[in-house]
């Protein structure tokens, strides 16, 4: 029988991010990583097979409960051998032994439905308890198509959309519980006009999400409006904190709307 989500192992945990790459394939005006030739002070690259392989299985000599992600900077999904890195996670994780919980951060750019049926299966395979998978976060940031080209820096707002309908289709049909789906938006001069519209969008399209303005906390679907980070912090958070109340959010009066760990 499956293992129920309340059947933890350990009880302490540690956030682990194994960046599949540092390479992307768009520039969002907000990246700093975008803008450069290099993100770690090297020539951007894509994570070899025995790396990948070498840091999993090490990830058994971690006492604490791992929650693992395959991104850092760059775009994960763009890694030309994406599907059997993380497929093979999923096949050397049986009991939970390498990794607790698995999160995956995406701009759902190159998001077939191919993979949203592997993924799909991967989260909800036998072996491991069943909230392993827990999210798929989409950082979307954009309504409309020439938003999109503006904020993302490529004309792939319709297709970003497509993939996301599609995953979320294919979940529904199959009627799976996992992963949750979180949609990013971050507010920023360019994209606030349309945080509505993103907002009516999604809401009739996720499974009762929860709408928040700072870092998604339940297990369930959310729609995420954050705050930019730049130079003017305080212009970023006002502009962050009139638009979540422009579209009926119960924002406080406290100027920033996030904990300080959140990003
Ligand atoms: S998708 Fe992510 S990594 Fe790529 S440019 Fe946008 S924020 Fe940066």
């Amino acid at each position: 029988m499956k293992p129920k989500s309340g059947d933890t192992f350990r009880s302490m945990s540690i956030n682990i991010n194994l960046e599949l790459t540092d390479h992307c394939n768009i520039k969002c005006t907000m990246c700093s990583q975008s803008m450069r030739d290099d993100a770690h002070g090297m020539p951007k690259k894509f994570m070899n097979w025995d790396t990948w392989k070498d840091s999993l299985h090490g990830l058994s000599d971690i006492e604490e409960d791992v929650h693992l992600c395959p991104h850092w900077l760059g775009e994960p999904t763009i890694h030309p051998e994406f599907d059997k890195f993380v497929e093979y996670a999923f096949a050397i994780n049986q009991g939970n032994r390498l990794f607790r919980e698995f999160k995956l951060h995406t701009n759902g750019v190159v998001f077939s439905a191919a993979r949203s049926k592997l993924l799909l299966r991967l989260a909800n395979s036998p072996g491991q308890l069943e909230d392993t998978f827990r999210f798929l976060h989409f950082s979307v940031d954009a309504h409309s198509p020439p938003v999109y080209k503006l904020i993302k820096g490529a004309d792939r707002g319709e297709q970003v959309y497509k993939n996301i309908e599609r995953f979320l289709k294919i979940r529904d049909e199959l009627q799976l519980t996992w992963p949750k789906v979180t949609l990013a938006y971050v507010v920023q001069p360019g994209n606030d006009h349309e945080a509505r519209d993103f907002l009516e969008h999604w809401q009739m399209r996720l499974r009762a999400p929860a709408v928040t303005y700072d870092w998604p906390s339940e297990l369930r679907d959310t729609i995420y409006f954050r705050p930019l980070n730049c130079g003017d912090q305080d212009q970023a958070d006002k502009l962050h904190a009139d638009t979540c109340r422009a579209i009926g959010m119960d924002v406080p009066d406290t100027g920033r709307l996030r904990a300080a760990e959140s990003f």
